[in-house]
C-alpha cells in the first residue's frame, strides 16, 4: 500500500514525501482511511509504529474538505498526557500545516496564561494541549467548542491514569456530540477505564488493534538483572554505561528526587547527564528537552513524565534503575527506543523493591524472564518467594480429607490465578485520594 492510495490532499502529499516515508506503517493503513470515512476510533499499535500521522493526516484532510461549523471556534483539538509529548505532535502537525491555511496553537500547563488568552482570540483551527490547561481557559470562555469536529486523544490511558477524567469530560461536553469524530490512541488501550471512558465518549467507535503492545516488540532486545539495594543497582549502572554501545540513554527511576541524584552521580564519573522531572518548572523542562534532542548530553535521568510517546531517534538504550509502579508503563518506557523500524536495547534493575511490579510485567508480557549476570556484580537477591495464596491452604490441606473438594479448590486455585492475570493485564488505577491541581497540571503524579 502507497500512500497516494489515500486520496489525500496535495498539499499533505508533498509533505510525507519531502519526509521521505515510502510506505504507511499497519496502523496507518488502517486508521487513516477509517477516520476519513468518519467514524470514531479506538486506535492501538505498538510504540514507535507511526501513531502521530494516523491522526494528523485525517485530521487535517478533513478540514480541506468539509466547511467549517464556525468561523472562529477550533476545528481540531489534540491532547496528550504531558507537555513534551503535546510539544512533539505540535511540531508534526506544523510540518503538514505549513503549506495550508490552517491555524494551529499549543497550549500548555507551566506557561504563561494571558499570553494564550490573546493565543486562542486569534480562532486557530487546531488546539494542541495538555488537558488541564485547556480545560481552564474553557471554563474562563476563552474559546468555544461548538464548532469543533475532531477531538483526539493521544495517550488516552495515560490522561485517564493521571486523573484527567474530569476536564476530558468537560471538555467534551462542550463539544457538539452529533457532528464530533472522536479518536483514541495508545500503545496499550485496553484496561477496564478506558473502555468506559470511550463508551460515554465515541459513537459506534471502530477498533483498531494491530498486534498486542504486550507480544515481543522484535525490535528492542530486553535485559534484566538482579539487584540487591541502591547502591548494587548504582554500581551496576554505572559498569553498563561504561561497556555499552549506545547512542543516547534514557534512565527511568521512581522518584523526582532521584533523578536529580542519579545525574549528579553520573557526571561525577565523567558521563554526560541531566535529569528531566516535573519539579522543574517549564523553562528549564524545555532547555533540558532541547538539549538533549540536540545530542548535548548522551543521558537522560527522568520518570513516567517521559515515559509517553517521545521520538527521539538517537535513544538507542533503555535503562528501567526501578521498575515502574504503574505495569503498562514498562511497554511505554523501553519503546522510547527501537522506534519506526530502528534496533534498540532495554535494560531493568530488578531489587526487593522492584519485585511485585517485575512479576506483573512478566505476567504482562507473557513469558518467565531470565536474569542476566555480570561478573563481579552478581546479586544476593534472588528475588521473593510468592505469599502462599488462601485457596491454595484449602487445597492441600482438605485434600487427604476430602477428594472432591480437593478437586473443587484445584479449579477455584486455577480460576483465582486466571482472574488475578487479567487483573495484572489491565491494571485498573483506583486512587485513594483525589489529586490535587497542582498534582495533575504537574503531569508526574505518579512519583512520591
Ligand atoms: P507512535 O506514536 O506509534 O509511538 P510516532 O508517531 O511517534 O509513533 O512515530 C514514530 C516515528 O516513525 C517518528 O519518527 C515518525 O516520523 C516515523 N514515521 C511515521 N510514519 C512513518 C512511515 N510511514 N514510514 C517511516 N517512518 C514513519
Ligand atoms: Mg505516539
Amino acid at each position: 500500500m502507497q500512500f497516494s492510495d489515500f486520496g489525500l490532499d496535495r498539499c499533505l502529499m508533498s509533505t510525507v514525501e519531502h519526509l521521505g516515508f515510502t510506505a504507511p506503517t499497519e496502523i496507518q493503513q488502517q486508521a487513516i482511511p477509517a477516520a476519513m470515512q468518519g467514524h470514531d476510533l479506538i486506535a492501538s499499535s505498538k510504540t514507535g509504529s507511526g501513531k502521530t500521522l494516523a491522526f494528523i493526516l485525517p485530521a487535517i484532510q478533513r478540514l480541506t474538505k468539509n466547511r467549517a461549523l464556525s468561523k472562529k471556534d477550533p476545528r481540531v483539538v489534540i491532547l496528550t498526557p504531558t507537555r513534551e509529548l503535546a510539544k512533539q505532535v505540535f511540531s508534526q502537525l506544523r510540518l503538514f500545516t505549513a503549506n495550508t491555511q490552517f491555524k494551529a496553537v499549543l497550549i500548555l500547563g507551566g506557561e504563561n496564561f494571558n499570553d494564550q488568552v490573546k493565543v486562542l482570540e486569534k480562532d486557530p483551527h487546531f488546539i494542541v494541549a495538555t488537558p488541564g490547561r485547556l480545560a481552564d481557559h474553557l471554563s474562563q470562555g476563552h474559546f468555544y467548542l461548538n464548532g469543533l469536529e475532531l477531538l483526539i486523544l493521544d495517550e488516552a490511558d495515560r490522561m485517564l491514569d493521571l486523573g484527567f477524567a474530569k476536564q476530558l469530560t468537560q471538555i467534551n461536553n462542550a463539544a457538539d456530540h452529533r457532528k464530533r469524530q472522536t479518536l483514541l490512541f495508545s500503545a496499550t488501550l485496553d484496561h477496564a477505564q478506558v473502555n468506559e471512558f470511550a463508551n460515554a465518549l465515541l459513537k459506534k467507535p471502530k477498533r483498531i488493534a494491530i498486534g498486542s503492545a504486550y507480544t515481543e516488540h522484535k525490535d528492542i532486545t530486553k535485559r534484566f538483572y538482579l539487584a540487591d539495594n541502591l547502591e548494587h543497582k548504582e554500581a551496576l549502572l554505572q559498569h553498563l554505561l561504561t561497556h555499552e554501545n549506545y547512542q543516547q540513554v534514557i534512565i527511568f527511576t521512581a522518584t523526582r528526587s532521584d533523578t536529580e541524584r542519579l545525574a549528579t552521580l553520573l557526571t561525577q564519573q565523567q558521563l554526560s547527564a541531566v535529569a528531566l522531572s516535573g519539579e522543574l518548572n517549564q523553562a528549564q523542562r524545555n532547555q533540558i528537552m532541547d538539549g538533549f534532542s540536540k545530542g548535548h548530553q548522551k543521558i537522560l535521568v527522568t520518570t513516567d513524565l517521559a515515559s509517553r510517546g517521545l521520538d527521539l531517534v538517537n535513544v538507542s538504550l533503555v535503562i528501567n534503575f526501578d521498575m515502574p509502579k504503574h505495569t503498562e508503563e514498562f511497554i511505554h518506557r523501553i519503546g522510547r527506543t527501537g522506534r519506526a523500524g530502528s534496533q534498540g536495547d532495554a535494560i531493568a534493575f530488578v531489587g526487593p523493591k522492584d519485585w511485585l511490579s517485575f512479576k506483573n510485567v512478566e505476567g504482562l508480557l507473557a513469558q518467565t524472564i531470565s536474569f542476566e549476570k555480570i561478573a563481579g556484580l552478581k546479586a544476593k537477591f534472588k528475588g521473593l518467594k510468592p505469599k502462599k495464596s488462601k485457596a491454595k491452604v484449602v487445597n492441600t490441606k482438605e485434600a487427604s480429607i476430602d477428594k472432591k473438594t480437593a478437586a473443587k479448590a484445584k479449579k477455584t486455585t486455577k480460576k483465582v490465578f486466571h482472574v488475578a492475570q487479567d487483573v495484572g493485564d489491565m491494571p485498573i488505577i483506583k486512587r485513594k485520594k483525589p489529586l490535587s491541581a497542582q498534582q495533575i497540571e504537574n503531569n508526574d503524579i505518579d512519583e512520591e
